[in-house]
């Protein structure tokens, strides 16, 4: 017998008419890509969506077409998104930290018919856009003041572009598993794989992210991610904020410390979200200004390990309450949250922090394991090292067009590509990606555990390790840090602050000092770039 509840369909766009009729006037700020400070509501949010809407739908955009977005986070963005959902179509998020040559590849790949962009891609995009053949139009994200002449095909300014539709229109009708949104990897390993994301696995994954021990985000919030639209879905913000009717506040492309500080002060924001190299600048601005937080209670943080030394510095110098987070584009993209079970609730000090280090344990609607080579479960002691599967509501089952092939185990999990231990709690430790483990005499040593407690040492920024090759051992760690100008630690200094802190054949053969360690799209050290970088090196000895 079926029960007799209503098919209330879980759609996107439900989260902007629910903020329209029960948050109408709450703002939405941006610091605007052509540099005023932007304010708009939830309601004119969703009125101006209607309209952009009607218009894809007059352009020909058909349900499943893919429309790019090759954007900051903005209230227009956020407009076009709902846009796209809203007239059946696939909001295809472009990342514009990628190589050009790659922006080509995906958007080749996606056939988008639609690419809209800010104002500042315009160069960009007019050195590509012979090869974009898909694309038959570009709509530029700003007003016809800021225009440029371009010769981009059928280019028109996003407000002339909107007002050209009255709004009188209704939300295409789409099922809640039909596709929303697609998201590529960044594609370390190999071309880029397409992430599609359904209505259902978006809204479920919000609702399933913003539990008390999850986002905890409430009305009365300002929230400012950081994390841009185009990373794995903003991290569900641009949905959860409508449906819980938080003050937004959008950074545009300002994300340096000083400008993300001053929108904190002047918007009263009280929780924000992004990744740790965002965190190591706001934190080198606020020390070297003597700034303080007057409204911010909680700062998200995930995409990379965060470690224990910079959760004490938030948490203790600025009063912060600090969460880490680990997740995937695959995963919509939460996996954990480092929030404390009761059994930790009075934990303060170092044994609170060493606690939030860790990853967390998966929310509701995630199901994890952990599996050595032969793909049988390992037991969750907090010892075992195995590959981290996942599955649930808003995991991947495969990528876009089949690529990739079969990615899941016979028991429907997918395979992370991170090394993790579990302890008897239910606390992920991810100790590497699989690719980046670093085998030493047939063991494994922990890059991230080994960085994070870099880190820690006094004047070090930041720190990343990588194997090279060994003759007796086949690989052994280099450790690479980037050091304070101001007071540069010695090699030894480093050694030493090491040695209580990691297995003694965790240490280092060698530290190598650099100015800058790079990053990917996303914010991640790349480890691709540094092995590389160091391939001619030698171990000392
Ligand atoms: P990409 O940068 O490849 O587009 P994602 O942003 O989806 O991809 O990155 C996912 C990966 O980032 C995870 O598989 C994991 O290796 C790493 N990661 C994310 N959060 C954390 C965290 N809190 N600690 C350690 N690693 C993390």
């Amino acid at each position: 017998m079926r029960g007799l509840m209503q098919d209330w369909p879980l759609l996107i766009h439900k989260a902007i008419d629910y903020a329209a009729l029960q948050f109408g006037s709450r703002e939405v700020v941006t610091r605007s890509v052509e540099g005023p400070i932007v304010r708009t509501t939830y309601g004119a949010i969703r009125g101006r969506a209607l309209k952009g809407a009607q218009r894809l739908v007059r352009d020909g955009v058909k349900p499943g077409d893919r429309v790019a977005t090759l954007a900051w986070n903005t209230w227009r963005h956020l407009e076009a998104w709902y846009a796209i959902t809203g007239a059946g179509g696939v909001y295809h998020t472009v990342n514009p930290r990628l190589f050009p040559d790659q922006i080509v590849w995906i958007v080749n790949h996606a056939e988008d018919r639609v690419l809209m962009a800010d104002l500042t891609f315009v160069p960009l995009l007019e050195k590509i856009a012979d090869r974009l053949p898909t694309v038959e139009r570009y709509v530029i994200l700003t007003d016809a003041a800021h225009m440029p002449a371009t010769g981009l095909r059928g280019a028109v300014d996003y407000e002339s572009w909107i007002a050209s539709a009255d709004g009188d229109f209704r939300w295409v009708e789409v099922d809640e598993r039909d596709a929303a949104g697609l998201c590529y990897t960044s594609g370390t390993t190999g071309d880029p794989k397409g992430v599609l994301y359904s209505h259902r696995s978006n809204l479920l994954h919000s609702l399933g992210c913003n539990t008390p021990d999850g986002l905890a985000i409430a009305a009365r919030d300002a929230v400012l991610p950081v994390v841009p639209l185009f990373h794995a879905n903003s991290w569900s913000l641009a949905f959860t904020c409508p449906m819980v009717g938080a003050k937004l506040v959008l950074p545009g492309s300002k994300l340096d410390g000083a400008s993300l500080h001053e929108l904190f002060e002047t918007e009263e924001v009280t929780f924000t979200a992004g990744v740790p190299t965002v965190w190591i600048g706001l934190l080198a601005h606020m020390r070297s200004r003597g700034a303080r937080f007057s409204t911010l209670k909680r700062l998200f943080v995930g995409g990379s390990a965060f470690p224990a030394s910079l959760i004490a510095a938030f948490e203790t110098e600025f009063g912060l309450s600090v969460s880490h987070a680990w997740g995937m584009t695959e995963m919509s993209p939460i996996g954990t949250f480092g929030a404390m079970k009761p059994a930790f609730a009075s934990l303060s000090g170092e044994a609170l922090w060493a606690r939030k280090a860790l990853q967390g344990y998966a929310p509701f609607g995630v199901d994890i394991k952990i599996v050595g080579d032969d793909g049988k479960p390992m037991p969750w002691d907090g010892a075992a090292f195995g590959r981290l599967l996942v599955a649930g509501f808003a995991v991947t089952k495969g990528y876009f067009k089949g690529a990739g092939g079969d990615v899941l185990d016979a028991d429907g999990f997918f395979d992370t590509g991170d090394v993790a231990t579990i302890d008897p709690d239910g606390y992920v430790r991810i100790t590497d990606r699989s690719k980046d483990v670093i085998k030493s005499g047939g063991e494994w040593i922990s890059s991230i555990d080994v960085e994070n407690a870099a880190v820690g040492c006094p004047g070090v920024v930041e720190a990343a390790v990588i194997g090279v090759a060994h003759p007796k051992w086949t690989e052994r760690p280099l450790l690479i840090v980037v050091p304070d100008k101001a007071k540069p630690p010695t090699r030894e200094a480093v050694l030493d602050h090491l040695r209580p802190r990691i297995a003694k054949w965790w240490l280092p053969d060698d530290v190598q000092f650099v100015d800058e360690i790079p990053h990917t799209a996303t914010g991640k050290i790349s480890k691709l770039t540094l092995r590389e970088r160091f391939k001619d090196y030698r171990l000392p000895g």
